[in-house]
């Protein structure tokens, strides 16, 4: 089992869930913009956020976040003491990129983190690479590698990554990761696309490694809104079965048997319950084909009929109801069951 590490009172491994996380990407100096997008980003179901520090200016907006209730990640490059003045301003955890920094500012780097016993998150990718041995297995002797250069200053209060933008590089590095070390993973497809090749890509990659019970810690990396990275992390849980607080629905693919408007009843109702946190299914079919046994086994469950549709709770028909009112109906009912 992997090692436990606390962001603040978020715990990353050991027999915790897996939690979710984004990144902003306000200019980090705007202080108003980027709490607003991190409590944004927690709101919708991060249980932490990174945070970008290009410049000494931003982390005055860092000590504002660290007086928030959202746990922050100062995530730094090039200059060592960027993070120290991030971790004197209150962050909860750091990323770095050891193979741009010192080996003097890594050492610096881990005494102050050591002082506040905050985790630090050694993000091993493409650009860590210098004799162009992009294999998994290199990268992942990288992280372990770097890893080493923190344990050497006495600290193992460690999260590691190996991301690439190939995702067979990407599950292959942390398969071989994950033989080699106890510390709690961070998973995710680097640069991984736009929202929609991005959110595919990143499911496959993310997905194969949770089935296999790789993974502490989630980002998606999509050039897009990172409200939907958070929204895309929460559907990967789902999927792979790591997280059954939510209502899911289920929708046939219509065909020529199709008697109601199965794809507008299905959007509608995703769009109502995807911030809900009870577990329930709610099965939206076109057709009796299908329609009864889905039905029968959700909550809630519409099977079509020529001109009227049958209504599923718990398993039995409660009512029918005309197609073109069917719709109305099953919000309604929705609603009455979330109360
Ligand atoms: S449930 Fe009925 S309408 Fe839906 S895809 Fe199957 S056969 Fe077609």
């Amino acid at each position: 089992m992997k090692m436990t590490v606390y962001v603040r009172n978020v715990p990353i491994g050991g027999d915790f869930p897996v939690t979710v996380q984004s990144m902003t990407n306000t200019m980090t100096v705007d202080t108003v913009s980027t709490i607003a997008q991190v409590n944004g980003l927690h709101a919708a179901g991060a249980a932490m956020v990174r945070v970008s520090v290009p410049d000494f200016d931003s982390v005055k907006t860092i000590k504002e976040l660290a007086k928030g209730n959202v746990p922050i990640i100062a995530d730094i490059h090039f200059d060592y003491k960027l993070a120290l003045a991030a971790i004197n301003s209150g962050v909860d955890k750091i990323r770095i990129n050891p193979s741009n920094l010192s080996k003097q500012g890594i050492s610096e780097v881990v005494k102050a983190c050591r002082d506040r016993n905050i985790p630090i998150r050694v993000g091993v990718n493409k650009g860590s690479v210098k004799n162009n041995d992009f294999s998994a297995a290199n990268m992942a002797a990288l992280a372990i590698e770097s890893a080493s250069l923190i344990e050497e200053e006495g600290y193992n209060n460690i999260v590691l990554a190996v991301k690439s933008s190939d995702i067979r590089t990407t599950v292959e590095a942390y398969r071989i990761l994950d033989k080699l070390c106890d510390y709690p993973l961070h998973i995710g497809l680097t640069e991984a696309g736009t929202k929609q090749s991005g959110i595919i890509k990143s499911s496959v990659a993310i997905g194969s490694l949770l089935l296999d019970g790789i993974g502490n810690t989630v980002r998606v990396s999509l050039a897009a809104d990172p409200i939907e990275e958070v929204y895309a992390a929460k559907t990967i849980l789902r999927a792979a079965g790591l997280d059954k607080n939510f209502v899911e629905i289920i929708a046939c693919p219509t065909c020529a048997r199709t008697c109601i408007a199965v794809e507008e009843l299905a959007t509608r109702l995703e769009e109502r319950v995807k911030n809900v946190t009870v577990p329930m299914k709610i099965a939206v079919m076109g057709c009796i084909v299908n329609g009864i046994g889905e039905s029968k086994g959700a909550r809630l469950g519409v099977a079509g009929g020529k001109s009227v549709s049958s209504v599923f709770l718990d398993g039995k028909v409660i009512k029918t109801v005309k197609n073109e009112l069917i719709i109305d109906e099953i919000m309604r009912i929705t609603e009455e069951l979330l109360k």
